[in-house]
């Protein structure tokens, strides 16, 4: 039977684009080798960065650059497989980065972003999963006094202009507030309107099940190649032949390679991760998701554990796993957290953040092929932007009138 759209990639951008079309009628397979939800989307921090509306730039200070050229830092490693693969992309991050180019995208970035609690909200609902969301907020806390001054007044900015709500703490408002820390630190930022998930995999698969509710179908298999046949798609997976009028990729990191068996080449890149879970005593659990700003990791008291996720390492997309960033920041974690306990997981596990060189994800029509969309390069923050990712594109595609501007978004941007 052909269908009227087949999405490929759920992850939680390609699931939440599944979601919001079901919900609007359409006939919607959505194709994963996997589960729904255990990729990127599984691995990662659990934050609804509803703060986050300065995306992630590259490092311009010289200082930085000169220590991360010793590869000990533990926000960011590199492999020169990586350095080597993506150079073209890692340049123009590079100038995208520049003060007055960035100051462009800020507003673009945030226009996703004010929208994305907003836009989990009524999904959460339907999927019944408010039992995994704390509304607390989390805490980014600093050792240095300097870099504090320094977010706080990032922080006022983003209150001014994109309605981002924080309190500042001093060290002793911090020890109130998270008793359990023990290091010498200067404060912190509580941001105060993002929301944290206890099992973003489960969050995942919450929304994936409410897409089948409403009549949509998932199904789990190998995509091997798409094609256009006549005025519509043609998709080939280990489990047969499936037809569609209109094609969604949203395969995270992996979209890239796929576009270009299209004749896409778009400037992706991966910013790979890893997590590890660890035992902690119930009394001394942490009360909210703690980032150690300065140094550059994530600890956030999940239900498989406290889960420590790390910075950005620059490699190959399928290079072997490398240990040492984890470590380096399980010992910092283990000053900062003094009850962290015991490594739970047999493995490290590895993920890739989709990025590209202007910081912003592609939402909208392919360029060169009727009735191919794009979703992916959401990088730091797809787990956040997912739900307005599809809002937006169901829009785009219905043809309806978008709640934000999508031209920063367009593929033929590159
Ligand atoms: C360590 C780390 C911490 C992070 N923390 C946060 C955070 O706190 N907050 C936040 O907002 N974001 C965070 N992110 C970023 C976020 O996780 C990603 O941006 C987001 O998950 C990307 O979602 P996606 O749906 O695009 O990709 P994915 O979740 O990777 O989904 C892509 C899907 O495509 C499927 N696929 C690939 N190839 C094929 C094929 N051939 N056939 C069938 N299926 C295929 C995969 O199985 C996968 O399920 C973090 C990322 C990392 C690595």
């Amino acid at each position: 039977m052909s269908r009227e759209t087949v999405v490929l990639g759920a992850g939680m951008v390609g699931v939440s684009i599944a979601w919001h079309l079901a919900r609007r009628g359409r006939s919607v397979l959505l194709v994963d080798r996997r589960p729904p939800g255990q990729e990127t989307s599984y691995g990662n921090g659990g934050l609804i960065q509803r703060e986050a509306v300065r995306p992630y730039a590259f490092p311009r200070e010289p200082g930085k650059w000169l220590s991360a050229l010793s590869n000990r830092r533990v926000d960011i490693r590199y492999r020169l497989g990586g350095i080597l693969q993506f150079a073209g992309p890692l340049y123009d991050y590079w100038r995208h980065s520049a003060p007055r180019r960035y100051a462009r995208i800020v507003p673009e970035y945030a226009s996703l972003i004010a929208l994305s609690t907003q836009e989990h909200a009524p999904m959460i609902e339907a999927a019944g999963a408010a039992h995994l969301i704390g509304k607390e907020g989390w805490l980014e806390v600093h050792r240095s006094h300097a870099e504090l001054e320094r977010r706080r007044d990032e922080a006022e900015d983003a209150a001014r202009r994109f309605g981002v709500t924080h309190d500042l703490l001093d060290a002793g408002g911090l020890a109130q507030r998270e008793p359990q820390l023990g290091a010498e630190l200067a404060g912190a930022i509580h941001w105060t309107n993002s929301w944290s998930v206890s099992d973003p995999g489960a969050l995942v698969a919450a929304y994936a099940d409410s897409f089948r509710r409403q009549g949509g179908e998932f199904l789990q298999a190998s995509v091997r190649r798409i094609r256009q046949q006549g005025e519509g798609w043609c998709i080939d997976s280990e489990a047969g032949r499936h037809e569609a009028r209109e094609v969604v990729v949203a395969l995270g990191p992996w979209a890239g390679e796929w576009l270009r068996g299209l004749g896409y080449r778009l400037p992706t890149f991966v910013k790979r991760g890893y997590h590890m879970h660890y035992g902690v005593a119930e009394a001394r659990r942490l009360r909210h998701w703690i980032a150690d700003a300065d140094v550059g990791y994530i600890l956030a008291p999940m239900r498989a554990g406290i889960r420590l996720t790390t910075g950005a390492e620059l490699a190959p997309l399928d290079a072997p796993p490398r240990q040492g960033q984890l470590e380096a920041a399980e010992r910092k974690a283990r000053e900062l957290y003094p009850a962290l306990g015991e490594r739970l997981d047999a493995q490290p596990w590895k993920g890739a953040r989709p990025c590209l060189p202007d910081m912003k994800p592609v939402i909208g029509p392919a360029p060169r092929h009727k009735g191919l969309w794009l979703a992916f390069g959401h990088g730091h923050q797809g787990f956040t932007m997912g739900p307005v990712t599809g809002r937006l594109m169901a829009e785009l595609m219905e043809g309806e009138p978008t709640a934000v501007d999508m031209a920063p978004f367009r593929a033929d941007r590159f």
